[in-house]
């Protein structure tokens, strides 16, 4: 059984059969809903390019939508990347980059 069907399964039950003081043993995670959906205007564009690769947009974005990803550019061996699925637009990588590699852009642009 996986986490989901688990899931489910638990939301069927009575309030009878839930666990004491209801504990929850399996509980949600924002990795199972798109929480990027609540995102208005603007998103954040990297630009790959001006990146010194410092990592700071990665340690201040609150809600851990900067991905450090395996991947080559110049001498360094990491950069970063923005999960779309979770990242609200709130702008703190923008306003923290220290290089201004971050850009905030309409949401309808395309930045894949
Ligand atoms: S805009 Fe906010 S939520 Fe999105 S990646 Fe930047 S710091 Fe994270
Ligand atoms: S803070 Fe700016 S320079 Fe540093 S990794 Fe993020 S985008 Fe690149």
């Amino acid at each position: 059984m996986n986490q989901k069907e688990s899931l489910s399964k638990r939301m069927k039950l009575s309030w009878k059969e839930m666990p004491f003081a209801g504990i929850m043993f399996e509980p949600g995670s924002s990795v199972e809903y798109k929480t990027g959906d609540w995102r208005i205007e603007k998103k954040p564009q990297i630009d790959g390019e001006k990146c010194i690769r410092c990592f700071i947009c990665w340690i201040f974005c609150p809600d851990v939508s900067i991905k450090r990803v395996p991947k080559p550019y110049k001498k360094h061996t990491e950069s970063v990347e923005v999960d779309y699925y979770h990242c609200k637009g709130c702008g703190i990588c923008a306003a923290e980059c220290p290089v201004d590699a971050i850009e905030m852009v309409e949401e309808s642009k395309d930045v894949s």
